[in-house]
């Protein structure tokens, strides 16, 4: 239990959050009652009724997915959650010396133009510099979805935090685990590592660098996701629908039957190419090492489509 610095309500924290929003008065302030001015949101623009009709619509269009779902399906939860986000702006630059891989080529043949009996592979001396802006993005929970981790926040909407906004859609505002100074550390880090990764485009080996990175412009934002959980049959599926763009952001789906019974149909057939192509290398060697990597791989596939077949459990989009 914490006592806001500005209105003096009394509210819940959990264990390890470091800047908290006040559910009365929506003030941003540190554990000390310091308040945190950088303090932004992404508005919602799809409300509880759209991002559902978007979600089934969604669903519905999936590979397999029963005809019905739109007009069967009816949802048993959903709860508007504004999710803690620090963005900084980082200016980095880096300069590099490494070893670069080239070749000499000898000897083309005369018949095939582009190929060379001998090519040698050696090392060469490279360097360069990169100047870049990144816009680091860091999750003031760790431990949240990774899908809501990864999916790409359009912080350029962003407007000053509004609690009545939220409170307009009974949204749940969390606090963020991580402060200012931590969300600096950790954006730098990535910015270091992402030069990194440009250097490496060029080089195979780094010799030397200097990197010089400036955390600039850091805001905490709030981004409104609608957790849904829907019940079709006897089932229930969940998913996250971003509130501000209705992207889906991860969700559940059922299979319907007559795809699941395709599906068991192909993998019989599969496993069966898979066990003749087996037998046949095995038994009187014909085609020896195709027949076992192929006759694998037809089973593989087989046994899966078989597993996937039989399986209730539901079907999820990596999207
Ligand atoms: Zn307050």
């Amino acid at each position: 239990m914490v006592t806001c610095a500005f209105c003096s309500a009394n509210f819940e924290t959990g264990p390890g959050d470091v800047l908290l929003v006040c559910p009365y008065c929506g003030t941003a302030q540190t554990q000390e009652g310091a308040k945190f001015k950088d303090h932004y949101m992404i508005r919602v623009h799809f409300d509880q009724h759209t991002a559902q009709t978007t979600l089934l619509d969604w669903c519905s269009k999936q590979l397999g997915a029963p005809q019905d779902l739109p007009i069967a399906a009816h949802f048993v939860k959903y709860e508007l959650i504004f999710y803690p986000f620090w963005i900084s702006r980082v200016d980095a630059h880096t300069t590099y010396k490494g070893l670069g891989r080239d070749a000499n080529f000898y000897d083309e043949w005369p018949q095939r133009r582009g190929a060379y009996k001998r090519i040698d592979f050696f090392y060469k001396p490279e360097s360069g510099q990169f100047t870049r802006r990144h816009e680091i993005n860091i999750p003031g929970i760790e431990t949240i979805d990774e899908d809501i981790k990864n999916f790409p926040i359009p912080s350029r909407a962003k407007e000053y935090f509004s609690h009545a906004h939220a409170e307009e859609y009974d949204g749940k505002v969390l606090h963020s685990k991580i402060g200012e100074e931590e969300a600096k550390k950790k954006a730098h880090q990535t910015a270091f590592d992402k030069q990194t990764a440009l250097v490496l485009d060029e080089v195979d080996k780094i010799e030397s660098r200097n990197d010089n990175i400036d955390v600039g412009e850091t805001f905490l934002i709030h981004v409104p996701v609608w957790e849904l959980t829907y019940r079709y049959g006897k089932k229930k599926y969940k998913a996250s629908v971003a509130a501000a763009t209705g992207y889906v952001i991860e969700s559940k789906y059922p299979r319907s039957m007559a795809f699941r019974a395709m599906g068991i149909g192909f993998g019989l057939i599969m496993l069966l190419i898979g066990i003749v192509l087996i037998a046949a290398a095995y038994q009187f060697n014909i085609l020896p090492g195709g027949g076992y990597v192929g006759g694998s791989l037809f089973s593989v596939i087989g046994i899966a489509l078989l597993y996937k077949g039989v399986s209730r459990k539901e079907a999820k989009e990596e999207i």
